[in-house]
């Protein structure tokens, strides 16, 4: 007789829930945290926990684990040297009220990165969201948000890029890190 599992999903191989992000040290986190208390004071909402903050450079989604050599060949692939990002806006989307913080100037090598990325995730026939890519770090869900304006700038030095697991553990949401790498210095 067959598993419970193997009733509910006979043809559905088993999948996680991935995507590519830039993932900070420790420091660059502790400012984002501090940014996100910041815009709090303002604009109100539920803020990010400290852990969970990241900038998404391609989601991928429900992908079949059997994929996940390639995903790190495609990390393996990347040709593109640190960098420095700078982030200087906050803003808000009603639709979702979600408040986030941005470059106001991106740096060339972010737009590099994720088009590498996206390119690579091409040539290996994994599926991922085609939408432009609009560089950010959600800080705050929920919020009613304010006038999009500069704040204190976070400097991140961008030396490593992830595949992240987005996933629920305890009841709790969060990500866990696959795999990453290393870029070389500039
Ligand atoms: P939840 O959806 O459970 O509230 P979450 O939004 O934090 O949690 P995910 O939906 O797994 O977690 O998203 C992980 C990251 O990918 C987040 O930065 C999210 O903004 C981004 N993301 C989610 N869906 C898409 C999408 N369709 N296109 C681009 N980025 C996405
Ligand atoms: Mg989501």
């Amino acid at each position: 007789m067959a598993d419970a599992a193997s009733t509910e999903h006979p043809t559905q191989p088993e999948t996680q829930r991935l995507f590519f992000a830039l993932w900070p040290d420790d420091a660059t986190r502790d400012a984002l945290d501090r940014t996100s208390k910041w815009l709090h004071q303002h604009w109100g909402g539920r803020r990010m926990r400290a852990e969970t903050l990241h900038l998404t450079l391609a989601f991928l989604g429900a992908t079949r684990m059997a994929q996940l050599p390639a995903l790190r060949a495609v990390l393996d692939g990347l040709d593109v040297p640190a960098f420095s990002l700078r982030l200087d806006q906050v803003g808000f989307w009603p639709g979702n009220r979600i408040a986030w913080l941005k470059p106001g100037v991106p740096p060339a090598g972010l737009a590099t990165l994720a088009g590498e990325l996206r390119a690579g995730l091409q040539a290996t026939g994994v599926s991922f969201d085609p939408r432009p890519f609009f560089p950010h770090v959600t800080l705050l869900r929920n919020s009613s948000g304010g006038m999009a304006s500069a704040c204190q700038p976070v400097h991140w030095h961008v030396d490593r890029v992830a595949l992240l697991e987005s996933g629920s553990a305890g009841g709790r949401s969060g990500y866990a890190v696959c795999c990453e790498r290393g870029l070389p210095r500039a």
